[in-house]
């Protein structure tokens, strides 16, 4: 099974993923108030496909809304490398751009996750 890297911009922040099986095979765009800022690519793998490796303290939390799910950034170089997913907390999503192995402008199948009206929010 291989690896690939996913960096942050300084090189502070390093994770390990796992290639397995359902990881790293999704791309999408995200239209919720956080992510059209960030305007960055997404992918996901299972969190215990995940590994830091170096860089846990340099993580910063954000949360906000419900802050059920965790968003990560590097302190000090401000890239977002990842998050805990609210709808899916046994995985992460992943900053495309930060996995160098993956060239987000080459992407052709990249969706969009309708944030704007997420599932955890709609009245049943
Ligand atoms: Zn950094």
């Amino acid at each position: 099974m291989s690896l690939k890297k996913l960096i942050c911009h300084c090189g502070e922040v390093d994770l390990e993923i796992k290639e397995s099986e359902g990881a790293l095979n999704k791309f999408l765009r995200c239209n919720c108030t956080l992510c059209k800022k960030k305007g960055y690519i997404m992918t996901f793998a299972p969190i215990t496909d995940v590994k830091i490796v170096k860089g846990e303290d340099k993580l910063k939390l954000y949360q906000y809304h419900t802050k059920v799910a965790e968003h990560y950034f590097c302190s000090e170089c401000g890239i977002y490398t990842h998050h805990k997913m609210r709808s899916r907390p046994d995985t992460f999503g992943l900053n495309v751009g930060c996995i160098d192995d993956i060239d987000q402008f080459k992407l052709e199948n990249v969706g969009l996750n309708d944030g704007q009206n997420h599932p955890m929010d709609q009245k049943k």
